[in-house]
């Protein structure tokens, strides 16, 4: 890394349709990821690529009737939207593969300058018998490699290595660009190598993608760039996990696809789902399932309940030393289980730990007023990363500061025994969707 520089790359969305919970597993590892790179005093140069060209996308939307441009820009804006709703980071820069045709063209001829790409029937292929590093991301046993085996299909195979295209002859009625190595169009890896390249230089400092893309997409991302510059093309490689439903695949004929969109149909909350996938530490398995996605709620809200408590209750004054030491214990675990590979489930373990034992401290009269700021700290540094303690803020709706205000004047009101205005104040939130609960240390309020 230069300095505190991180150069990453991550593999974006293929934007044929809209992302399924498993894609948006992998980019709220990648978001973890840049919030605790940040955390730890990294400044972010990353690039996502938007994968706007290849076999899938040319079939539906010829099958839509649509152009590339309208059909791909749809999903796109899709993309984003949920993104936004997960409370994803973008990265510096997103990247469209169709803008970047002259460069892949350019890096192709390169390729085959140096004798590494070969031209068959319009198409280049990339001949990986000219590249001996080839395997050693996937450390795939290369013995039984046909010398000269091609693929053409975006949809690759997973077990056997061959030589892959680069550019594709044109095919009649599909989408091409007249371009010095033949009409066609860009084979999906060198999309990446090629953009990856141009945006961040030789040598990545981290690259990223779900763990299929692994083999062989990644290891020919290694082999085209690798095979141009002489040099390594990323430091760090990260694969997330795949996430499935009731331990099965997502798939069409299971009907156990869900997007984000299904799920806020349904009543959960983007919050919720960004939670759940944030909690299981990106290496392992996810199993989705309803039951999942219910309890990463009711964790949301024992820490929005926790946090209002913080706020609102009455606590006596000093300081409990022993509780200072015990929220720098945590914050300590929080970051030293971040820092191990992302830990998330472990750094949520401490912060929960934390929540039970001062919730005891505060019901036996224990916790005081000098603890709160160490209390305090602790959230703000979990929700730095995991990111879901604020509610929505609803367009034309009524911000959290304006809630408080307004319960405190009722709280006010009441005191004064004016329990008029105390009730119209109660009636005014419960319009705007707030409900107060009004409880021995004071009231607590959620959106409903
Ligand atoms: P795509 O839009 O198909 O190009 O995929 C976008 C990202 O989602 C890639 O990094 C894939 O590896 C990842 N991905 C696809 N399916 C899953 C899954 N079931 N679980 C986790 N990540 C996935
Ligand atoms: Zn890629």
């Amino acid at each position: 890394m230069d300095g505190k520089s991180v150069r990453m790359y991550s593999c974006g969305p293929t934007v044929y349709n809209f992302a399924h919970i498993g894609n948006l597993r992998t980019f709220t590892f990648v978001d973890l990821l840049r919030r605790v790179l940040a955390a730890r005093g990294y400044t972010l140069n990353h690039v996502m690529n938007i994968t706007d060209v290849d076999d899938k996308i040319i079939r539906d939307a010829t099958k839509a009737g649509k152009s590339l441009t309208e059909f791909t820009r749809h999903y796109e804006a899709a993309f984003l939207d949920d993104i936004a709703e997960l409370r994803l980071q973008q990265p510096e820069k997103l990247v469209r593969a169709t803008e970047h045709i002259p460069d892949m063209v350019s890096f192709i001829e390169q390729l085959m300058a140096k004798g590494i790409a070969y031209e068959s029937q319009g198409s280049t292929y990339f001949s990986i018998n000219k590249f001996p590093g080839y395997g050693k991301l996937s450390h795939k046993d290369m013995g039984g490699l046909k010398s000269g085996a091609r693929v053409d299909s975006d949809e690759y195979d997973k077990e056997n290595a061959s030589d892959f295209v680069l550019w594709k002859a044109k095919k009649e009625g599909e989408v091409f660009w007249e371009t010095p190595i033949g009409d066609g169009r860009p084979g999906w890896h060198i999309e990446c190598s090629c953009m990856a390249m141009k945006h961040l230089g030789e040598t990545l400092d981290i690259h990223t993608g779900g763990i299929d893309l692994q083999f062989p997409h990644h290891e020919n991302e290694i082999a085209q760039s690798e095979a141009l510059s002489g040099k390594p093309f990323s430091r760090f490689w990260l694969h997330s996990e795949h996430l499935s439903v009731d331990w099965t695949k997502m798939s069409k004929s299971l009907g156990n696809i869900y997007t984000l969109r299904d799920l806020k149909g349904m009543g959960y909350t983007p919050e919720a789902l960004r939670y759940l996938l944030a909690s299981v530490p990106y290496r392992k398995k996810l199993n989705f399932t309803f039951d999942g996605l219910k309890a990463a709620q009711t964790s949301i809200e024992r820490l929005r309940n926790y946090q209002l408590r913080l706020e609102t209750a009455q606590f006596g004054s000093g300081l409990n030393a022993a509780l200072e030491e015990r929220s720098a214990q945590a914050a300590k675990t929080f970051d030293e289980s971040l820092d191990d590979d992302l830990n998330t489930a472990e750094a949520l373990a401490a912060v929960f730990e934390f929540v039970r034992d001062t919730n005891s401290a505060m019901d036996a009269g224990e916790f005081l007023a000098g603890n709160i700021a160490g209390a305090r700290q602790l959230l703000a540094k979990f929700d730095a990363i995991f990111d879901v303690l604020q509610a929505k803020q609803e367009a034309g709706g009524i911000s959290d500061a304006e809630v408080e205000q307004l319960v405190a004047e009722r709280t006010a009101a009441k005191k004064a025994r004016n329990f008029k205005r105390s009730d119209e104040i109660r009636n005014q939130l419960a319009e705007l969707g707030v409900i107060l609960e009004d409880t021995k240390d004071g009231v607590r309020w959620k959106r409903k």
